[in-house]
């Protein structure tokens, strides 16, 4: 039987946990094999009831008092003792960051190897795959042998389409688990401010190292206020704690796809690149024209952004009036 982990956030399934159903039905069939599912922390009858439509057979529903909330450490251990217990041949997630993280801590636990973002598997004696690294922008093809091959789909890999003859006939799972998985737990939930989010903003004021300091941002955030955007940076200022991680664009931050992202003091490195790039329009500025994102973008400002930034905001509010 092939096990999927069916992801989903205080009760609500999340978009990925359908394609990682898609893909699971394409490979149970490839393993000529059933499929079944998994919800860890939830026996909603609406998730129950997706998963089926997906093709589900049986639902393995596991809750209790230390799941109420996401931690991956507790999914972690229930999906290892899920794995010992109801012996699938392969046990598949989608390839979100929790999705890889509760697979890399079920696959620690059970010291068994885990393969991540997985875009075409072929099961076997011993099973191939291949799956993206570095944010997209490489491609790596693999063998695995391993008794429970343990995977995750790349998100997007396949387009989620409900089908199969699921059942989706629920059966609860009691996992034993105690206060040693509760390292690492989501314990509060503050919603966003309402406005605009940096993966869906329209213009994105990017600043990076070159901003040279957390107050250095200020003339970045009153620009984004004026164009109804949002401020983002790169890994240079979240590790010096200039920003919080959220603002981080980048294969460890966030992909934004604004209408033009401007981006002042970023030397536009490959790993913040994958998360600029599906920018309609860039405008870099930064004192090196041979900079990476000078090169890449659309148009480019050669010179400070002290003095540039400003310089841009006094002729947005003038010609407003
Ligand atoms: C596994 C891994 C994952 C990573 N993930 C991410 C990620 O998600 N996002 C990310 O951003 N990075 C990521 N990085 C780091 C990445 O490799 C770069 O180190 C980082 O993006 C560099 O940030 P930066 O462009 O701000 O700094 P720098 O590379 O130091 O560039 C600073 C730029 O500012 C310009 N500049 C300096 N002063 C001024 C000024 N006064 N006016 C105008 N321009 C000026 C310089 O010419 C230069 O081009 C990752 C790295 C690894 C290894």
């Amino acid at each position: 039987m092939l096990l999927v982990i069916v992801e989903h956030d205080n009760g609500e399934l999340v978009e990925a946990a359908k394609e990682a159903l898609t893909f699971g039905r394409v490979l149970a069939e490839k393993m000529d094999d059933d499929l079944e599912a998994a919800l860890i922390g939830s026996d909603d009858a609406g998730l129950v009831a997706a998963a089926g439509e997906f093709g589900a057979d049986t639902v393995h529903t596991c809750t209790h008092d230390l799941l109420r909330d996401y931690g991956p450490d507790a999914h972690g251990a229930v999906i290892a003792q899920m794995i010992e217990e109801l012996k699938p041949a392969a046990v598949l997630a989608c390839g979100s960051d929790r999705g890889n993280e509760f697979m890399a801590q079920a696959a620690a636990r059970l010291a068994v190897p885990f393969v991540a973002n997985c875009v075409d598997v072929t099961p076997g004696e011993s099973w191939s795959m291949t799956r993206v690294q570095w944010g997209g922008s490489l491609l790596e093809d693999l063998a695995l042998d391993a008794e429970v091959p343990l995977l995750t789909c790349g998100l997007h890999a396949v387009a989620a389409e409900v089908g199969g003859a699921g059942d989706g006939d629920a059966e609860s799972f009691d996992a034993d688990l105690d206060d040693s998985v509760t390292i690492t737990m989501v314990k509060d939930r503050v919603v966003l401010e309402a406005g605009v989010t940096l993966p869906t903003a329209p213009v994105v004021c990017g600043g990076g190292r070159g901003v040279g300091s957390a107050d250095g941002f200020a003339p970045l955030e009153e620009l984004a206020a004026l164009l109804n955007g949002r401020v983002g940076c790169s890994r240079a200022v979240t590790n010096n704690g200039w920003r919080p991680h959220s603002d981080q664009v980048g294969q460890t931050g966030t992909r934004i796809a604004p209408e033009i992202y401007i981006a002042s003091g970023i030397s536009g490195a490959i790993q913040h690149w994958v998360g600029a790039m599906a920018s309609k329009h860039i405008l870099a500025i930064n004192t090196d024209r041979e900079a990476n994102m000078v090169t890449k973008a659309d148009w480019a400002v050669i010179g400070d952004l002290h003095e540039v930034i400003p310089a841009i905001i006094e002729e947005v509010k003038a010609r407003r009036g």
